[in-house]
């Protein structure tokens, strides 16, 4: 187990090397590199896709509205976002917000899975489709498995639908309210089994 201070050191030499980046095409579009922000010592850990217009403005995770309601839906689980660490599959922001595409992908997982093994949360959540594909099963969907609780490297994986989705599908809120809920109670089982 890595003290707080080494992981701190350890997180900000990759957030160098992401800002500094040329491994995939899109370090020519972006404006600012992403490389995820918050606790070393999180023991919840969120994953979203790649970052959106504000993000690659402010190279700041999830800022802009879904940022505001992803803060909201943290305090329902207790949690404010100084106290768990965000950060996504791309580090850049794909041109158009599309989809990251798989030479992209392959370029950047290092950096993610380099940034779980120093954090080593206790919980992971996926947030939307593109990182429960890419970290869980390509053939998953987050409609069916959103709430539920994955086992994999002594971490508790949970699926849950992107607080985007929910910005522009508000039948998505009741859903993503819950499941935040139920991160509550996951965090309650891993802190006091
Ligand atoms: S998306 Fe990832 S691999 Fe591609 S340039 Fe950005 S940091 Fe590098």
């Amino acid at each position: 187990m890595l003290d707080r201070r080494t992981k701190e050191q350890l997180l900000s030499e990759i957030a160098a090397e992401v800002r500094a980046c040329t491994r995939c095409p899109l370090h020519a579009t972006r404006n600012r590199a992403v490389p995820g922000s918050g606790d070393p010592d999180a023991r919840v850990m969120l994953i979203g896709e790649a970052p959106g217009y504000y993000e690659d403005q402010q190279g700041l995770p999830f800022v802009g509205a879904a940022g505001q309601l992803l803060d909201r839906l943290l305090a329902r689980a207790g949690l404010v976002r100084e106290e768990v660490f965000i950060a996504n599959i791309l580090k850049c922001r794909p041109p158009k917000n599309r989809d990251p595409g798989d030479t992209e992908r392959a370029a950047c997982a290092e950096y993610l899975d380099a940034q779980i093994g120093i954090i080593q949360p206790c919980i992971i959540c996926l947030l939307g489709r593109v990182p429960l594909q890419a970290l869980i099963d390509p053939d998953a969907s987050v409609t069916r498995i959103h709430g539920s609780r994955i086992r994999k490297h002594g971490m508790l994986w949970i699926p849950l639908f992107h607080p985007a989705a929910a910005l522009h599908q508000p039948h998505h809120m009741p859903a993503l309210e819950t499941d935040f809920d139920r991160l509550a109670d996951a965090l309650r089982d891993v802190t006091d089994p």
